[in-house]
Protein backbone atom coordinates (compact mmCIF):
# COMPACT_ATOMS: atom_id res chain seq x y z
CA UNK A 1 0.00 0.00 0.00
CA UNK A 2 1.44 2.92 -0.89
CA UNK A 3 2.24 5.99 1.67
CA UNK A 4 -1.25 8.05 2.57
CA UNK A 5 0.09 10.98 4.43
CA UNK A 6 3.85 12.22 4.05
CA UNK A 7 5.10 14.37 7.03
CA UNK A 8 7.68 16.49 7.67
CA UNK A 9 8.99 17.30 10.95
CA UNK A 10 11.97 20.17 12.00
CA UNK A 11 13.40 17.94 14.46
CA UNK A 12 13.59 15.04 15.88
CA UNK A 13 11.41 14.93 19.24
CA UNK A 14 8.70 16.52 17.29
CA UNK A 15 8.80 13.74 14.45
CA UNK A 16 8.16 10.88 17.34
CA UNK A 17 5.49 13.64 18.74
CA UNK A 18 3.57 13.39 15.13
CA UNK A 19 4.67 9.41 15.06
CA UNK A 20 2.98 8.88 18.17
CA UNK A 21 0.19 10.75 17.61
CA UNK A 22 -0.86 8.91 14.27
CA UNK A 23 0.17 5.79 15.80
CA UNK A 24 -2.79 6.23 18.16
CA UNK A 25 -5.23 5.42 15.51
CA UNK A 26 -3.50 1.88 15.47
CA UNK A 27 -2.25 2.91 12.07
CA UNK A 28 1.25 1.82 11.40
CA UNK A 29 4.06 4.65 11.01
CA UNK A 30 7.54 4.76 10.22
CA UNK A 31 10.02 7.38 10.96
CA UNK A 32 12.85 8.06 8.86
CA UNK A 33 15.92 10.08 10.59
CA UNK A 34 17.01 12.42 7.43
CA UNK A 35 15.65 11.95 4.32
CA UNK A 36 16.61 8.58 3.40
CA UNK A 37 19.44 7.69 0.98
CA UNK A 38 17.32 4.92 -0.81
CA UNK A 39 14.08 5.01 -2.96
CA UNK A 40 11.17 4.02 -0.86
CA UNK A 41 10.43 0.29 -0.32
CA UNK A 42 8.22 -1.19 2.38
CA UNK A 43 6.97 2.34 2.99
CA UNK A 44 4.44 2.37 5.81
CA UNK A 45 1.10 3.88 5.73
CA UNK A 46 2.07 7.50 7.27
CA UNK A 47 5.93 8.27 6.78
CA UNK A 48 7.60 10.96 9.48
CA UNK A 49 10.84 12.06 7.46
CA UNK A 50 12.73 13.80 10.66
CA UNK A 51 14.83 16.63 9.93
CA UNK A 52 17.46 18.93 12.09
CA UNK A 53 16.59 22.03 10.75
CA UNK A 54 14.38 24.37 12.87
CA UNK A 55 17.67 26.46 13.70
CA UNK A 56 19.12 25.91 10.41
CA UNK A 57 20.01 28.65 7.58
CA UNK A 58 16.73 29.35 5.76
CA UNK A 59 18.06 27.59 2.56
CA UNK A 60 19.32 24.42 4.19
CA UNK A 61 16.28 24.23 5.84
CA UNK A 62 14.53 24.79 2.52
CA UNK A 63 16.38 22.16 0.71
CA UNK A 64 16.47 19.66 3.15
CA UNK A 65 12.92 19.75 2.95
CA UNK A 66 12.11 19.77 -0.38
CA UNK A 67 14.20 16.76 -0.49
CA UNK A 68 12.27 14.80 2.04
CA UNK A 69 8.90 15.83 -0.12
CA UNK A 70 10.24 14.34 -3.36
CA UNK A 71 10.92 11.15 -1.79
CA UNK A 72 7.37 10.91 0.21
CA UNK A 73 5.92 11.35 -3.10
CA UNK A 74 7.94 8.41 -4.26
CA UNK A 75 6.66 6.54 -1.91
CA UNK A 76 3.20 7.44 -2.48
CA UNK A 77 1.72 10.37 -0.66
CA UNK A 78 -0.85 12.70 -2.27
CA UNK A 79 -0.87 14.84 1.16
CA UNK A 80 1.66 15.97 3.23
CA UNK A 81 2.13 17.46 6.72
CA UNK A 82 4.82 20.28 8.18
CA UNK A 83 5.18 19.48 11.40
CA UNK A 84 6.94 22.06 13.34
CA UNK A 85 6.82 22.98 17.76
CA UNK A 86 3.72 23.50 19.30
CA UNK A 87 5.10 26.86 20.85
CA UNK A 88 5.93 27.74 16.70
CA UNK A 89 10.06 28.09 17.63
CA UNK A 90 11.63 29.98 14.99
CA UNK A 91 13.97 32.53 14.16
CA UNK A 92 13.62 35.76 12.96
CA UNK A 93 14.21 34.49 9.53
CA UNK A 94 12.06 31.42 9.91
CA UNK A 95 12.29 28.20 9.18
CA UNK A 96 8.15 27.51 9.50
CA UNK A 97 7.00 30.01 7.31
CA UNK A 98 9.87 29.35 4.01
CA UNK A 99 9.89 25.35 4.16
CA UNK A 100 6.10 25.91 4.20
CA UNK A 101 6.33 28.64 1.08
CA UNK A 102 8.54 26.39 -0.70
CA UNK A 103 6.40 22.95 -0.14
CA UNK A 104 3.63 25.38 -1.58
CA UNK A 105 4.85 26.38 -4.41
CA UNK A 106 6.34 22.43 -5.09
CA UNK A 107 3.02 20.94 -4.75
CA UNK A 108 1.18 23.84 -6.42
CA UNK A 109 -0.58 24.61 -3.40
CA UNK A 110 -2.58 28.15 -3.29
CA UNK A 111 -3.33 27.96 0.44
CA UNK A 112 -2.46 26.21 3.79
CA UNK A 113 -3.23 26.46 7.25
CA UNK A 114 -0.81 27.00 10.44
CA UNK A 115 -1.99 25.16 13.98
CA UNK A 116 0.39 24.64 16.34
CA UNK A 117 -2.59 23.73 19.37
CA UNK A 118 -1.90 20.60 21.01
CA UNK A 119 -4.70 21.19 23.65
CA UNK A 120 -3.48 18.24 26.06
CA UNK A 121 0.02 19.95 26.36
CA UNK A 122 -1.60 22.92 27.10
CA UNK A 123 -0.75 24.84 23.66
CA UNK A 124 -3.36 26.60 22.67
CA UNK A 125 -4.56 29.04 19.87
CA UNK A 126 -6.93 32.26 20.32
CA UNK A 127 -7.18 35.41 18.43
CA UNK A 128 -3.94 34.27 16.69
CA UNK A 129 -2.20 34.39 20.01
CA UNK A 130 -0.59 31.58 21.15
CA UNK A 131 -0.98 30.48 24.85
CA UNK A 132 1.65 27.89 27.04
CA UNK A 133 -0.86 26.44 29.65
CA UNK A 134 -2.58 30.23 31.10
CA UNK A 135 0.37 32.39 29.87
CA UNK A 136 1.16 34.27 26.63
CA UNK A 137 3.39 32.44 24.73
CA UNK A 138 5.98 35.41 25.07
CA UNK A 139 5.59 35.11 29.43
CA UNK A 140 6.20 31.40 29.37
CA UNK A 141 9.55 29.54 30.09
CA UNK A 142 9.51 29.83 25.73
CA UNK A 143 11.06 32.84 26.29
CA UNK A 144 14.32 31.82 27.40
CA UNK A 145 14.62 28.96 25.46
CA UNK A 146 18.13 28.64 24.67
CA UNK A 147 18.09 28.59 20.88
CA UNK A 148 14.92 29.81 19.85
CA UNK A 149 13.76 32.60 22.58
CA UNK A 150 10.19 33.40 21.67
CA UNK A 151 9.86 37.04 22.69
CA UNK A 152 6.14 37.69 20.64
CA UNK A 153 3.12 35.70 21.27
CA UNK A 154 1.15 36.67 17.96
CA UNK A 155 1.66 33.87 15.18
CA UNK A 156 0.65 36.43 12.35
CA UNK A 157 2.93 38.57 13.61
CA UNK A 158 5.92 35.90 14.16
CA UNK A 159 4.57 34.37 10.76
CA UNK A 160 4.50 37.60 8.40
CA UNK A 161 8.56 38.44 8.13
CA UNK A 162 9.15 34.92 7.36
CA UNK A 163 6.91 34.84 4.14
CA UNK A 164 6.08 36.44 0.73
CA UNK A 165 2.67 35.58 0.72
CA UNK A 166 -0.11 37.53 2.96
CA UNK A 167 -0.87 35.90 6.62
CA UNK A 168 -4.39 35.73 7.83
CA UNK A 169 -6.54 34.33 10.56
CA UNK A 170 -9.29 32.29 11.22
CA UNK A 171 -10.39 32.81 14.36
CA UNK A 172 -11.90 30.48 17.87
CA UNK A 173 -15.84 31.75 16.74
CA UNK A 174 -15.37 30.32 13.06
CA UNK A 175 -13.68 27.14 14.18
CA UNK A 176 -16.64 26.61 16.98
CA UNK A 177 -19.29 27.22 14.28
CA UNK A 178 -18.30 24.11 12.72
CA UNK A 179 -16.23 23.12 9.62
CA UNK A 180 -18.35 24.35 6.62
CA UNK A 181 -17.74 27.93 8.28
CA UNK A 182 -13.96 27.07 8.30
CA UNK A 183 -13.89 26.32 4.93
CA UNK A 184 -16.35 28.68 3.62
CA UNK A 185 -13.52 31.39 5.82
CA UNK A 186 -10.75 29.63 3.66
CA UNK A 187 -12.57 30.22 0.24
CA UNK A 188 -12.76 33.73 1.20
CA UNK A 189 -9.39 34.18 2.35
CA UNK A 190 -8.38 32.79 -0.86
CA UNK A 191 -10.39 35.25 -3.04
CA UNK A 192 -8.30 38.04 -0.79
CA UNK A 193 -5.18 36.39 -2.05
CA UNK A 194 -4.18 35.13 1.68
CA UNK A 195 -1.84 31.94 1.07
CA UNK A 196 -0.94 31.19 5.00
CA UNK A 197 -4.09 30.65 7.32
CA UNK A 198 -3.35 30.72 11.47
CA UNK A 199 -6.50 28.87 12.35
CA UNK A 200 -7.44 29.20 16.61
CA UNK A 201 -7.82 26.13 18.34
CA UNK A 202 -8.14 25.82 22.22
CA UNK A 203 -9.31 22.47 22.53
CA UNK A 204 -9.62 19.04 20.70
CA UNK A 205 -12.70 19.35 19.14
CA UNK A 206 -11.83 22.60 17.59
CA UNK A 207 -8.97 20.46 15.90
CA UNK A 208 -11.16 17.82 14.64
CA UNK A 209 -12.88 20.64 13.16
CA UNK A 210 -9.97 21.62 11.47
CA UNK A 211 -8.92 18.36 10.23
CA UNK A 212 -12.03 17.97 8.72
CA UNK A 213 -12.26 21.23 7.02
CA UNK A 214 -9.03 20.76 5.74
CA UNK A 215 -7.84 17.40 5.11
CA UNK A 216 -8.17 17.33 0.64
CA UNK A 217 -5.24 20.04 1.62
CA UNK A 218 -2.28 19.07 -0.41
CA UNK A 219 -0.08 20.39 2.48
CA UNK A 220 -1.08 21.08 6.49
CA UNK A 221 1.46 22.79 8.59
CA UNK A 222 1.24 22.78 12.26
CA UNK A 223 2.27 20.83 15.38
CA UNK A 224 1.19 17.42 15.81
CA UNK A 225 -2.22 17.47 17.37
CA UNK A 226 -4.36 19.05 14.44
CA UNK A 227 -2.51 15.71 12.58
CA UNK A 228 -4.28 13.07 15.02
CA UNK A 229 -7.53 12.81 13.20
CA UNK A 230 -6.44 12.59 9.78
CA UNK A 231 -6.07 8.47 9.89
CA UNK A 232 -9.67 8.30 11.05
CA UNK A 233 -10.88 10.93 8.30
CA UNK A 234 -8.54 8.92 5.90
CA UNK A 235 -10.06 6.05 6.56
CA UNK A 236 -13.52 7.53 6.69
CA UNK A 237 -12.79 8.35 2.89
CA UNK A 238 -11.36 4.83 1.90
CA UNK A 239 -7.81 6.07 1.37
CA UNK A 240 -6.45 4.33 4.24
CA UNK A 241 -7.21 1.18 5.07
CA UNK A 242 -9.50 -0.05 7.85
CA UNK A 243 -7.27 -2.92 9.14
CA UNK A 244 -5.78 -1.41 13.24
CA UNK A 245 -2.12 -3.01 13.99
CA UNK A 246 -1.36 -3.78 17.48
CA UNK A 247 1.27 -1.49 19.00
CA UNK A 248 4.70 -2.21 17.85
CA UNK A 249 6.81 -3.16 21.35
CA UNK A 250 10.01 -6.20 20.57
CA UNK A 251 11.86 -6.88 24.02
CA UNK A 252 14.41 -5.03 24.84
CA UNK A 253 17.47 -5.76 27.42
CA UNK A 254 16.77 -3.53 30.91
CA UNK A 255 20.18 -1.93 30.71
CA UNK A 256 18.68 1.44 30.83
CA UNK A 257 20.41 5.27 30.08
CA UNK A 258 19.04 8.45 30.98
CA UNK A 259 20.48 11.91 28.91
CA UNK A 260 19.21 15.49 29.19
CA UNK A 261 20.43 17.95 27.78
CA UNK A 262 17.42 20.32 27.84
CA UNK A 263 16.94 23.05 29.66
CA UNK A 264 13.45 23.50 29.69
CA UNK A 265 11.13 24.13 32.55
CA UNK A 266 9.24 20.59 32.32
CA UNK A 267 12.60 18.75 31.99
CA UNK A 268 14.39 20.82 34.76
CA UNK A 269 11.71 19.58 37.13
CA UNK A 270 11.81 16.12 34.91
CA UNK A 271 15.51 16.01 36.32
CA UNK A 272 14.53 17.02 39.76
CA UNK A 273 12.16 14.31 40.38
CA UNK A 274 14.18 11.68 38.43
CA UNK A 275 17.28 12.72 41.37
CA UNK A 276 15.29 12.18 44.24
CA UNK A 277 14.45 8.88 43.25
CA UNK A 278 18.33 8.25 43.87
CA UNK A 279 19.51 7.26 40.65
CA UNK A 280 23.06 7.50 40.18
CA UNK A 281 23.46 10.83 37.98
CA UNK A 282 26.03 13.03 36.48
CA UNK A 283 26.03 16.74 35.90
CA UNK A 284 27.83 17.89 32.77
CA UNK A 285 29.61 20.70 33.11
CA UNK A 286 29.93 22.76 29.54
CA UNK A 287 33.10 24.83 31.14
CA UNK A 288 34.46 21.77 32.20
CA UNK A 289 33.90 19.87 28.81
CA UNK A 290 34.95 22.90 26.76
CA UNK A 291 38.51 22.31 28.75
CA UNK A 292 38.69 18.84 28.92
CA UNK A 293 36.40 17.12 27.02
CA UNK A 294 33.90 14.66 27.92
CA UNK A 295 36.08 11.99 29.41
CA UNK A 296 35.14 12.13 32.71
CA UNK A 297 31.68 11.91 31.83
CA UNK A 298 32.81 8.97 29.72
CA UNK A 299 34.89 7.62 32.77
CA UNK A 300 32.11 7.54 35.13
CA UNK A 301 29.93 6.30 32.66
CA UNK A 302 31.71 3.32 32.66
CA UNK A 303 31.74 2.67 36.50
CA UNK A 304 28.06 2.53 36.78
CA UNK A 305 25.85 -0.50 36.71
CA UNK A 306 22.80 -0.08 33.80
CA UNK A 307 20.46 -1.49 35.37
CA UNK A 308 19.73 0.69 37.31
CA UNK A 309 19.32 3.67 34.87
CA UNK A 310 21.83 6.32 35.83
CA UNK A 311 21.27 9.92 34.26
CA UNK A 312 24.07 11.86 32.72
CA UNK A 313 22.55 15.79 32.71
CA UNK A 314 23.47 19.09 31.49
CA UNK A 315 19.74 20.60 32.37
CA UNK A 316 20.87 23.71 34.16
CA UNK A 317 18.46 26.52 35.60
CA UNK A 318 18.36 29.87 33.20
CA UNK A 319 20.30 32.01 35.21
CA UNK A 320 23.40 28.98 35.33
CA UNK A 321 22.53 29.15 31.27
CA UNK A 322 23.21 32.41 30.67
CA UNK A 323 26.09 32.54 32.72
CA UNK A 324 27.48 29.54 30.53
CA UNK A 325 26.32 31.15 27.51
CA UNK A 326 28.15 34.08 27.97
CA UNK A 327 31.32 31.74 28.88
CA UNK A 328 31.22 29.97 25.58
CA UNK A 329 28.97 31.44 23.22
CA UNK A 330 25.45 29.76 23.13
CA UNK A 331 25.92 27.92 20.26
CA UNK A 332 29.18 26.23 20.60
CA UNK A 333 27.66 25.59 24.77
CA UNK A 334 24.99 23.79 22.73
CA UNK A 335 27.07 21.86 20.43
CA UNK A 336 29.68 20.67 23.08
CA UNK A 337 26.67 19.36 25.50
CA UNK A 338 25.48 17.64 22.03
CA UNK A 339 28.62 16.28 21.16
CA UNK A 340 29.28 14.84 24.96
CA UNK A 341 25.66 13.20 25.65
CA UNK A 342 25.95 11.95 22.20
CA UNK A 343 29.31 10.27 23.01
CA UNK A 344 27.83 8.98 26.33
CA UNK A 345 24.74 7.20 24.21
CA UNK A 346 27.16 5.19 21.83
CA UNK A 347 29.52 4.31 25.23
CA UNK A 348 26.63 3.13 27.52
CA UNK A 349 25.14 1.24 23.68
CA UNK A 350 28.70 -0.56 23.70
CA UNK A 351 28.17 -0.79 27.67
CA UNK A 352 24.51 -3.04 27.35
CA UNK A 353 22.37 -0.06 27.37
CA UNK A 354 18.97 -1.36 25.29
CA UNK A 355 16.93 1.22 26.63
CA UNK A 356 17.29 4.79 25.98
CA UNK A 357 15.61 8.15 27.75
CA UNK A 358 16.09 10.82 25.95
CA UNK A 359 15.32 14.90 26.84
CA UNK A 360 15.80 17.79 24.17
CA UNK A 361 15.26 18.15 20.28
CA UNK A 362 18.50 18.85 19.62
CA UNK A 363 19.89 16.39 22.11
CA UNK A 364 18.08 14.01 20.54
CA UNK A 365 19.21 14.62 17.13
CA UNK A 366 22.82 14.41 18.51
CA UNK A 367 21.61 11.30 19.99
CA UNK A 368 20.39 9.44 17.42
CA UNK A 369 22.67 10.27 14.84
CA UNK A 370 25.36 9.06 16.85
CA UNK A 371 23.82 5.60 17.90
CA UNK A 372 23.90 5.71 14.06
CA UNK A 373 19.79 5.12 13.57
CA UNK A 374 17.88 6.08 10.72
CA UNK A 375 14.60 4.33 10.71
CA UNK A 376 12.25 4.32 14.03
CA UNK A 377 9.27 2.06 13.95
CA UNK A 378 6.71 3.51 16.77
CA UNK A 379 5.45 1.77 20.04
CA UNK A 380 3.44 2.67 22.79
CA UNK A 381 2.74 6.14 23.89
CA UNK A 382 4.43 6.96 26.91
CA UNK A 383 3.02 10.81 27.55
CA UNK A 384 1.05 12.56 25.16
CA UNK A 385 3.27 13.07 21.80
CA UNK A 386 6.09 10.97 23.75
CA UNK A 387 6.27 7.24 22.38
CA UNK A 388 8.83 4.58 22.88
CA UNK A 389 10.26 3.56 19.26
CA UNK A 390 12.73 0.47 18.48
CA UNK A 391 15.31 0.66 16.21
CA UNK A 392 18.52 -1.13 15.68
CA UNK A 393 21.94 0.30 16.51
CA UNK A 394 24.84 -1.17 15.98
CA UNK A 395 23.11 -4.36 15.20
CA UNK A 396 21.28 -5.06 18.23
CA UNK A 397 17.70 -3.89 18.74
CA UNK A 398 16.93 -0.65 21.16
CA UNK A 399 14.43 1.42 22.56
CA UNK A 400 14.45 5.10 22.64
CA UNK A 401 12.03 7.56 23.71
CA UNK A 402 12.71 10.99 22.53
CA UNK A 403 11.49 13.83 24.77
CA UNK A 404 10.52 17.08 23.56
CA UNK A 405 11.67 19.91 25.91
CA UNK A 406 8.62 20.76 27.65
CA UNK A 407 6.59 17.27 27.06
CA UNK A 408 5.88 14.81 29.84
CA UNK A 409 4.86 14.77 33.93
CA UNK A 410 7.44 15.25 36.50
CA UNK A 411 7.94 11.46 36.41
CA UNK A 412 8.22 11.33 32.91
CA UNK A 413 11.69 9.58 33.36
CA UNK A 414 10.86 6.92 35.50
CA UNK A 415 7.01 6.44 33.87
CA UNK A 416 8.89 5.74 30.63
CA UNK A 417 10.69 2.61 32.16
CA UNK A 418 7.91 1.22 33.94
CA UNK A 419 6.15 0.90 30.67
CA UNK A 420 9.03 -1.28 29.56
CA UNK A 421 9.00 -3.64 32.35
CA UNK A 422 5.48 -4.26 32.25
CA UNK A 423 5.54 -5.55 28.18
P1 LIG B 1 14.51 21.38 24.19
O1 LIG B 1 13.74 20.24 23.58
O2 LIG B 1 14.21 21.60 25.63
O3 LIG B 1 14.42 22.63 23.35
P2 LIG B 1 17.10 20.92 23.02
O4 LIG B 1 17.98 19.73 23.20
O5 LIG B 1 16.41 21.04 21.68
O6 LIG B 1 16.04 20.94 24.21
O7 LIG B 1 17.89 22.28 23.18
C1 LIG B 1 18.65 22.58 24.30
C2 LIG B 1 20.00 23.11 23.86
O8 LIG B 1 20.66 23.63 25.01
C3 LIG B 1 20.91 22.04 23.28
O9 LIG B 1 21.67 22.55 22.22
C4 LIG B 1 21.82 21.70 24.47
O10 LIG B 1 23.06 21.17 24.07
C5 LIG B 1 21.95 23.05 25.12
N1 LIG B 1 22.31 22.95 26.55
C6 LIG B 1 21.87 22.03 27.44
N2 LIG B 1 22.38 22.23 28.66
C7 LIG B 1 23.17 23.31 28.55
C8 LIG B 1 23.97 24.03 29.47
N3 LIG B 1 24.06 23.65 30.76
N4 LIG B 1 24.65 25.10 29.03
C9 LIG B 1 24.55 25.49 27.74
N5 LIG B 1 23.81 24.86 26.80
C10 LIG B 1 23.13 23.78 27.20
Amino acid sequence: MPTVLGCIADDFTGATDLAGLLARSGVPVSLRIGVPEEPPVNAAAMEVIALKCRTAPVPEAVSDARAALKWLQQAGAKRFFWKYCSTFDSTAKGNIGPVAEALMKDLGAEQTIYCPAFPENGRAVFMGNLFVGQQLLAESPMKDHPLTPMRDSNLMRILSPQVQGKVGLINRLAVAAGDETVRKELRKLQEEGVAHVVVDAVANSDLEVIAHACREMVLLTGGSAVAMPLPELFRAEGILAADASKAFAPSTDPGTIVLSGSCSAMTRQQVARYLETNAPAYQIDPVELANNGPQAALNWLAQQDLTRAPILYATAEPAELKKVQGILGAENAGELVEHALAACAVAARDAGARRFVVAGGETSGAVTQALGVNRLHIGEEIAPGVPWTYCRSDGHVIALTLKSGNFGAEMFFRDAQAMLETT
